[in-house]
């Protein structure tokens, strides 16, 4: 079924419109369209410039408000794996708006993850957004959007977007965003294997690989340019021909099977397959329907992470 972005943040709440006192929503993650490298901070951060893409996949984030005086903030997650203590994005997220907007209750947080973790699919950011937009609808409903963005921001590069959803243009460290056309109609398969990559880890491959080959060597850098182009005429076949992602060429030298993702989906009809963000999730851009069905069907093991979503 094709997928409204913004139609679909709330699931559901309980209480009163002026006393919220439980929120359920969808925390989207995203794929990267393109992603370039562009330069670095004098602190060290990356500048890039990238196309940011919400993907009906989400995590499923519940808040609770505590009774008055309760100042905790108890987080649960489905998945062992991911800390349910204040080394995770959305419990920070919970403290922060706690802080800065003067709430004196304390919330429970319950998060059913879909979104794979350590996947290039903004997963952290995504829950640590939707925790942000469920505590402004259960405390403070009036702040302005810019204040959100500000709070986001101190968050993470990639909360803001995460906080706003659809497609992008992001600079800067990721934070600077213009709304460009959506993408249009087509089929998504997106196909995360059984193993993480650490985003710091990725960039510092991509520095270590242009001081190899040199910061510009012809044909490096993925034209962000056409792909805004395009998507601004709405042509998929021309979206999907200038998709590209920088950080791929270090991160598929060090682990192929993201190259034999790709080959898989193309082989099945993709019109394109690139990775998302620091990988190792890769998507692959389809017209027929059919066609994505049986890519999706013929891919990875058990452990892979697997999903078709629909523009
Ligand atoms: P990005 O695309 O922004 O680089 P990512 O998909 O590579 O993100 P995340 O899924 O956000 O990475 O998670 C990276 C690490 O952050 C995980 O290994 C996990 O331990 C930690 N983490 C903290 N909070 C969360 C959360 N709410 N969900 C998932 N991981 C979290």
């Amino acid at each position: 079924m094709r997928h409204e972005i913004n139609a679909a943040w709330i699931l559901r709440s309980y209480g009163k419109r002026s006393y919220m006192e439980e929120i359920r929503l969808r925390a989207c993650g995203k794929v990267n369209l393109g992603l370039d490298v562009t330069g670095r901070r004098p602190d060290g951060y990356h500048l890039v410039r990238m196309i940011m893409q919400t993907v009906p996949v989400w995590d499923e984030i519940t808040v609770r408000r505590l009774s008055e005086g309760d100042g905790r903030i108890l987080l649960s997650c489905d998945l062992p794996e991911i800390p349910s203590d204040e080394r995770n994005l959305a419990w920070r997220a919970a403290d922060l708006f706690r802080k800065e907007q003067n709430v004196t209750a304390g919330v429970q947080i319950m998060i059913r993850k879909q979104i794979p973790a350590a996947a290039g699919m903004a997963g952290g950011s995504a829950d640590a957004a939707g925790v942000l937009e469920a505590m402004r609808q259960l405390f403070v409903p009036e702040i302005p959007a810019e204040e959100m963005d500000r709070m986001a921001l101190r968050l993470g590069a990639d909360v803001p977007f995460c906080l706003r959803r659809g497609t992008y243009l992001a600079e800067g460290i990721g934070e600077k965003l213009t709304k460009v056309g959506d993408l249009p109609h087509c089929f998504m398969v997106i196909v995360k294997p059984d193993f993480g990559v650490s985003t710091p880890w990725a960039y510092q491959a991509l520095d270590e690989y242009l001081e190899q080959y040199g910061a510009d060597p012809e044909g490096l850098h993925p034209d962000i340019d056409g792909i805004i182009q395009a998507l601004q005429k709405g042509d998929l076949p021309e979206t999907a021909a200038h998709m590209e992602n920088i950080l791929e060429l270090p991160v598929a030298r060090e682990y192929p099977v993201i190259s034999e993702i790709e080959i898989h989906l193309m082989e099945a009809g993709a019109l394109k397959a690139v990775m998302s963000g620091s990988g190792p999730t890769v998507f692959g851009i389809f017209t027929d329907e059919k066609k994505a069905n049986k890519a999706l069907e013929q891919i990875g093991g058990e452990r892979y992470g697997k999903f078709k979503v629909e523009f």
